[in-house]
């Protein structure tokens, strides 16, 4: 009998009441009980849910308050000092959120021991993936210890009502890869020393009745570094001792394991889970290389996306995996985790039909699961009317006219290399935008958005209730801008932004006007903590029916005579941060997105808008996991920003922005994407973090951030004259910007209008040095 498994569930809970639970308990509106109690509901729920579904193999443990790698360093007593543990036992519900979100300087915490500036441990994205995980922190005096085994637990907790559960722990290898090392801790030397623990671990499940597990490994799809191999050999040898009568199965996710299969095959574990989604031509090696008596599950349903399986071709690479056969037991699951996909379609009511019928969240994909499972036991006519159903919604979609676009087929069929070309170089336009824009040395700008008070998001909330009209709305967005650009002028701001109140969000605004993507009303998937996000969907071919900003940039320009910058959107952010259609290459769907901003880049030209910044802060969130992968994803993602951008005359300036610094690896692709002026996020890094440009002579205009809009605090002038100072030691001064490091829209006026009127009297100190 074919195993209908899965590898863990969203745990935000269909309406997000992991959400409210969470920050109601932290508003201290609720008790940690009250807490517990929601969080027991919700994994019944999920549970029962699975259950219904006919899944076998159910996971546990792979629920958590916060985030499972935290959970996992907190288990281990991977806990550094100041947070209030006393080094051995149970480790409190408050050392827990402090190592999670910083300390808040509650009596609670005091109580509990911890240090009052205790900081958040660091955060990051999680493999590929919007979730992002607290990284664990090995120091010279981490000492391993069980300090609860949560897993042993999850499988009790199960069994009470019944439920033989599958639990979910993170592997030690990927445990030690994805945390930080510090005091010259190598990780993989703690192995040795880590390794009894997840033993003590494997016993406690066995005891509490499992007889499966699920030891996570994605390490293993990445290029490892050195010693790794030997590292998980000698882990899965003791660990096969630990608990002899408890079956494993190490799973793999988010791409292929390749030059890693020799060695993963040989490890004496009961079963392979592999990624069949992101890379199905690993197949036939693993069916190759993984002796017989050895599980194989296969990732047929994507995790990671939002579409309906094809099931026919899924039953065919489970069918080929059967054929390959030689007695071989099969599992069948999602790719990976359904933490990246919405809990249920059931919620979207308000989705065109055509696109609902093409969706499968995570229950739909649990009976995609179970259909399999049973179409490889019982043959096809066993599940003929799911098979029907599935190829029709894909008849459907080959259809649909949206999804086909002869008009966008046509436009990128005309697509010439020259489009993505500036027609001079860097040199000739700066000249061109100088004398254009005669704008001072060091000028001043912001990276466009202005403080989303509660004024405007009540006015946004308002109108969607159909409350105020459009008229009204628009009156008071109108309003809101004037002052802003004002005040800018009245400050000194060289550059002025109109402050982007009447946007939602960065991506959804232009979602929403372009031809191509949906929203969802329920669609979250959780990024960290009780963060959700919920991306659009593209779901046809991308075009721009209208002109989106050019009424609001416009309206801002005819208040000042300084140039206005306009404002958008990026191709490969709006890619990047969207559920994108299956059916074609991510690069095309990109070059489409490309074609509609180059429009509105046009449009904002003709407007008589000098400056137009086309901001790209995620192109760095799609870089594949391989090294070897980077190159293609850079090539096109460089040329689809370029294609956006070259539009334009020289004397227009073009502006990008990206918030993060770390641009080593990649810095010949961002001078390639040849924008005049790039600003970037480096306050915090005391301007350490412009090696990369000073050492790659980056030849165009840079704005380094010299305010860390992260934070409440407002910086002085003289703190930003040093950081600018610094930057001048980097980059010739008659290439620098004076700006933030992002938009302001999360930060108060009154921290807003103090820090950009430091900025101006920064950049008029060092003007005066040059
Ligand atoms: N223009 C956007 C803003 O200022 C940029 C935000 C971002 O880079 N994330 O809000
Ligand atoms: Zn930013």
């Amino acid at each position: 009998m074919t195993i209908a498994a899965n590898l863990g569930y969203p745990r935000i809970g269909p309406r997000r009441e992991l959400k409210s639970a969470l920050e109601s308990f932290w508003a201290g509106k609720t008790t940690e009980a009250d807490l517990r109690a929601t969080a027991e509901a919700l994994r019944a729920g999920s549970r029962a849910l699975q259950q219904g579904s006919g899944i076998n193999h159910i996971p546990s443990a792979d629920f958590t308050l916060y985030d499972h790698v935290l959970d996992t360093a907190c288990a281990l007593g991977v806990i550094p000092e100041g947070y209030g543990w006393s080094g051995e036992g149970p480790v409190s519900l408050a050392t827990y959120f402090a190592l999670a979100r910083g300390a808040r300087g509650s009596a609670a915490e005091q109580a509990a021991g911890i240090r009052s500036g205790a900081v958040a441990l660091e955060m990051t994205k999680w493999f590929d993936t919007n979730y992002h995980y607290l990284v664990p922190r090995l120091t010279a005096a981490t000492r391993f210890q069980l300090t609860h085994n949560r897993w042993a637990e999850a499988v009790r907790e199960g069994l009470a009502l019944g439920l033989r559960s599958r639990p979910v722990l993170l592997g030690p290898v990927s445990f030690l890869l994805l945390a930080k090392a510090e005091d010259g801790v190598r990780p993989l030397e703690l192995l040795p020393a880590l390794l009894p623990v997840y033993a003590e671990i494997l016993r406690g499940i066995a005891e509490a009745g499992a007889t499966w597990v699920q030891i996570d490994e994605p390490c293993l799809v990445t290029d490892l570094p050195a010693g790794a191999e030997v590292a998980y050999t000698t882990a899965y040898r003791a660990l096969a001792e630990a608990a002899p009568g408890l079956d494993t199965l190490v799973a793999t996710y988010f791409g292929a394991l390749r030059e890693n299969l020799p060695f993963v095959a040989a490890l004496p574990v009961s079963g392979l889970h592999i990624d069949l989604m992101r890379a199905p031509e690993q197949l036939d090696a693993v069916l190759d290389a993984l002796p017989a008596d050895r599980w194989l599950s296969l990732g047929l349903v994507d995790g990671r996306n939002v579409w309906r399986s094809d099931l026919r071709r899924a039953l065919g690479l489970a069918q080929r995996a059967a054929a390959a056969g030689r007695g071989r037991r099969l599992m069948v699951a999602p790719s990976c985790s359904l933490l990246h996909v919405p809990h249920s379609l059931k919620l979207e009511t308000a989705l065109d039909p055509a696109l609902a019928r093409r969706l499968a969240f995570a229950n739909e994909k649990l009976v995609e699961i179970t259909t399999l499972a049973r179409g490889l036991d019982e043959g096809e006519d066993a599940i003929a009317t799911a098979l029907k159903a599935s190829d029709a919604a894909i008849a459907e979609r080959r259809a649909d006219a949206r999804a086909q676009d002869p008009a966008v087929a046509a436009r990128m069929a005309a697509v010439t290399p020259e489009m993505a070309r500036r027609h001079s170089p860097y040199p000739q336009r700066a000249t061109a935008q100088h004398e254009r824009l005669g704008l001072p040395k060091l000028p001043v700008t912001s990276i466009g958005s202005f403080p989303q008070t509660a004024e405007v998001r009540a006015l946004r909330a308002s109108l969607a209730r159909g409350e105020t009209t459009q008229a009204a709305h628009d009156a008071a967005m109108e309003r809101l801008t004037e002052e802003t650009v004002r005040w800018q002028e009245e400050i000194g701001v060289d550059v002025p932004v109109h402050g982007e109140f009447e946007r939602n969000d960065m991506v959804k605004y232009f979602g929403e006007q372009l031809a191509g993507y949906a929203f969802t009303r329920h669609g979250w998937v959780q990024s960290y903590g009780s963060r959700c996000v919920a991306p659009p969907i593209i779901w046809g071919d991308v075009s721009r029916p209208a002109p989106m900003t050019v009424r609001w940039s416009a309206f801002a320009q005819s208040l000042t005579t300084r140039p206005m910058k306009g404002m958008l959107t990026g191709p490969v952010t709006m890619l990047n941060w969207s559920f994108v259609r299956d059916d074609l290459p991510r690069e095309t769907v990109c070059r489409q997105i490309a074609l509609a901003i180059r429009d509105e880049v046009a449009d904002l030209e003709k407007a008589g808008i000098a400056i137009i910044q086309i901001d790209e802060p995620a192109i760095r969130e799609g870089l594949p996991l391989r090294q070897t992968d980077r190159a293609d994803y850079l090539r096109w993602a460089v040329e689809c920003f370029r294609l956006s951008a070259a539009v334009v005359g020289d004397a227009t300036q073009i502006h990008t922005h990206m918030c993060y610094s770390e641009f080593n690896d990649i810095i010949a692709e961002i001078a390639a994407m040849d924008a005049d002026v790039i600003s970037i996020e480096t306050a915090r890094s005391d301007m350490e973090l412009l090696g990369a440009f000073e050492g790659f002579a980056y030849p165009n205009e840079i704005g380094p951030g010299v305010w860390d809009i992260h934070s409440p605090r407002v910086p002085d002038t003289e703190e930003m004259v040093g950081l600018l100072r610094r930057a001048a030691q980097r980059i010739p001064a008659e290439r620098l910007w004076v700006n933030p490091d992002c938009g302001c829209k999360t930060r108060g006026w009154a921290e807003v209008k103090p820090a950009m009127a430091h900025l101006v009297a920064a950049a008029r100190i060092l003007r005066a040095e040059l």
